[in-house]
């Protein structure tokens, strides 16, 4: 019998290892992470691909709590070969398995926060690569606690339409104020952190540097890179996408789109250049995926793009 009349069993999800790629319908079987093994257990795992499926702190329209299940959907097609424009396959190098979703009560969002950090700090010590996909911008903060811990202040390089730094009492639930927040409370150092795309204002900027959307047509992918160099430097940086920082035509679905933001491919271009200018990503997430609002899966396919550019960028660190 030839494997094309019938082919091997796969269900990578549940069947598969954590490295090495799996050839399946990209419109069928259990679907995680490209694919990876849904598991728990964290020993010589390389990489924890994370959903947080939180969105009561959007300011706007609700919706990225389904962000991680749309995410997983679309990054279905990225399976088994090398991905471009890495063109390598990451799980040759990595290994990457699906951490499922974090859990925590609806009825209780108030204890959500120290959740997330709780479950974050637990796999962020193990010194595994955390991956997380939101849920609104908020999850970010947690997730800001939870490596610092590990690796002390953080420089952030946050690409967003908004500069989420909006005054905060220090206890507000709320994906606008985050920033600040972490700022104030020591968990990323100003003086080396960077924002792309942003297009509203906020009254302080809490001395982040700020590449408005508007100057990357000036500036062009290069010169955004210089900045982001020049700017964080060689120490521990978390990357947070927010994928509003992409213009509505190529991220419709998002609790809080603005006009005039980066296309995929400009904000592709970016992110590609990491490892160029030496930045040490410890940890990454792409947030504000809200699937109700999209259409033909625009945004969850950018969604799932930007996240396996993470692993793209982690798979040829680690090959050096
Ligand atoms: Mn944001
Ligand atoms: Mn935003």
């Amino acid at each position: 019998m030839s494997n094309r009349v019938h082919p091997r069993p796969t269900d990578n999800a549940f069947l598969g290892d954590a490295m090495g790629g799996s050839h399946e319908p990209t419109y069928s079987g259990a679907l995680s992470f490209m694919r990876r093994r849904y598991a728990r257990a964290l020993d010589g795992v390389d990489v924890a691909v994370w959903g947080i499926p939180f969105d009561t702190a959007t300011s706007n329209r609700p919706g990225c709590r389904f962000g991680p299940q749309a995410i997983r959907r679309a990054s279905a097609i990225f399976d088994g070969d090398p991905q471009y424009p890495f063109g390598i396959d990451p799980f040759a190098t990595l290994k990457v398995v699906d951490y499922g979703d974090c859990a925590f009560d609806y009825g209780r969002p108030a204890e959500a926060p120290a959740t997330i950090a709780a479950l974050a700090n637990a796999i962020v010590d193990t010194r595994t690569w955390l991956l997380s996909l939101g849920g609104d911008h908020f999850v970010t903060y947690p997730l800001l606690q939870a490596h610092a811990a590990k690796y002390g202040p953080l420089a952030l390089i946050q690409f967003d339409a908004h500069q989420d730094t909006w005054s905060d009492d220090g206890a507000r639930i709320d994906h606008g104020t985050f920033i600040g927040r972490a700022v104030r409370e020591g968990l990323i150092d100003p003086a080396r952190s960077i924002q792309v795309g942003i297009r509203t204002i906020a009254p302080e900027t809490c001395g982040i540097d700020i590449v408005h959307a508007g100057d990357i047509d000036m500036l062009g992918a290069s010169g955004v890179l210089e900045r982001v160099k020049q700017r964080v430097g060689t120490g521990p940086a978390y990357c947070t996408f927010d994928i509003d920082c992409l213009d509505p035509a190529f991220a419709p679905g998002t609790g809080t789109p603005v006009a005039g933001g980066l296309s995929s491919r400009e904000a592709l271009a970016i992110l590609r250049g990491f490892n160029a200018i030496g930045i040490d990503m410890v940890g990454a997430d792409v947030v504000e995926v809200a699937p109700p609002y999209d259409h033909a899966d625009i945004t969850a396919i950018a969604g799932a793009t930007v996240a396996m550019f993470y692993l793209g960028l982690l798979a040829e660190r680690r090959r050096r």
